[in-house]
């Protein structure tokens, strides 16, 4: 993802220094709680009624991922960790699709790249979208010694987290069925680059296949969610294009007690994957905590690495999701 932390002048005036109550006021018109819960954690007894979400399940799918090594498109760890990904959805019984596509990129390369889809409840009509990117950054572009920028990212946070949150809830909906339809989406070619033309790549392909009269009808966008030291404000663009779903989530976080971690306050604007889907009539919102690390200083660099990440991180995350999806996906505003 790139930051563009000048996005949207008019937004800018709702950014409160006291990451008050403006915000979700302004999106959904939703009674916000006050600031400052002593107890995030644990989530809390879950009320939709589902299989509470690991997140030291979720962690050791991270170390796994990283111990297949870089998954750049191309590369062996890439084929490895597709493979690994198909095995873990296959045995689950529930319905994937693997649909690989080749690109061509600014370098000249043609990419083979490939998402992979979970179709969960297909027989419901009512369906949401959660998706992930699954690859990871060729190129260390923010390492501060520019010796390490030729190095692959290795992605403990900015492609794994989000994945394994995803592979997690998924074996948590094969057991216990929600009752609406959720779609799995695990898109490659996000992190490809250098630019944003050879970015996102694998959300344009579901972007451009998307048909809004079939496909669900709000998505959420899993990035960079298992920072040791968590902070999720309302994503620019996801404030202006999913309002509903910003609403939702920020305020289901409130109410589980989580906003010292889910803040109800504007952030930075990321392009990222959900800006395709959006582009296509689908409103996505992205959860994500661009803030990785002291100063930001771990996002693409070889410091992304698992040590950076904790379970309780990814369990308020996937608890936070699980939450949503089995009290219906509903949208606020
Ligand atoms: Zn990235």
């Amino acid at each position: 993802m790139l930051g563009e932390p000048d996005l949207n002048p008019s937004l800018q005036r709702y950014r409160n220094p006291r990451g008050a109550l403006t915000l979700l006021a302004l999106l959904g018109g939703l009674v916000a709680v006050a600031t400052g819960c002593e107890e995030p954690l644990p989530v809390g007894p879950p009320e939709g009624n589902h299989p509470p979400f690991d997140g030291g399940d979720a962690y050791a799918l991270v170390e796994r991922q990283v111990a297949f090594g870089p998954r750049v498109p191309g590369r062996s760890g890439h084929a490895a960790q597709l493979a690994w990904m198909l095995a873990r959805l296959d045995s689950t019984g529930l319905t994937v699709t693997a649909d690989t596509f080749e690109t061509p990129v600014s370098s000249g390369d043609t990419l083979r790249l490939t998402n992979v889809l979970v179709r969960v409840r297909p027989d419901l009509e009512d369906r949401v979208l959660l998706l992930a990117h699954w690859d990871t950054r060729p190129r260390s572009d923010q390492a501060q010694d520019p010796a390490d920028r030729v190095l692959p990212v290795p992605g403990a946070n900015d492609g794994a987290s989000g994945t394994a949150v995803l592979l997690v809830l998924a074996e948590i909906m094969a057991q216990e069925p929600p009752s609406v339809g959720v779609d799995l989406l695990w898109v490659d070619g996000e992190d490809y680059g250098p630019g944003a033309e050879d970015m996102f790549l694998g959300s344009e392909r579901y972007a451009a296949g998307f048909d809004p009269a079939e496909g669900p009808t709000r998505g959420l966008l899993l990035d960079m969610v298992g920072d040791r030291d968590p902070a999720f404000p309302v994503e620019a663009y996801s404030a202006e294009r999913a309002p509903g779903v910003v609403a939702a989530i920020w305020g289901l976080a409130e109410e589980l007690g989580l906003g010292d971690i889910v803040l109800d306050r504007l952030g930075p604007a990321v392009r990222d994957d959900h800006l395709p889907l959006n582009e296509a009539g689908l409103p996505t919102a992205n959860l994500i905590d661009f803030s990785y690390g002291p100063g930001h200083a771990w996002w693409h660099t070889p410091e992304d690495t698992p040590d950076k990440v904790a379970a309780e991180t990814l369990e308020v995350v996937g608890s936070l999701v699980a939450e949503w999806v089995y009290r219906g996906a509903t949208v606020g505003g």
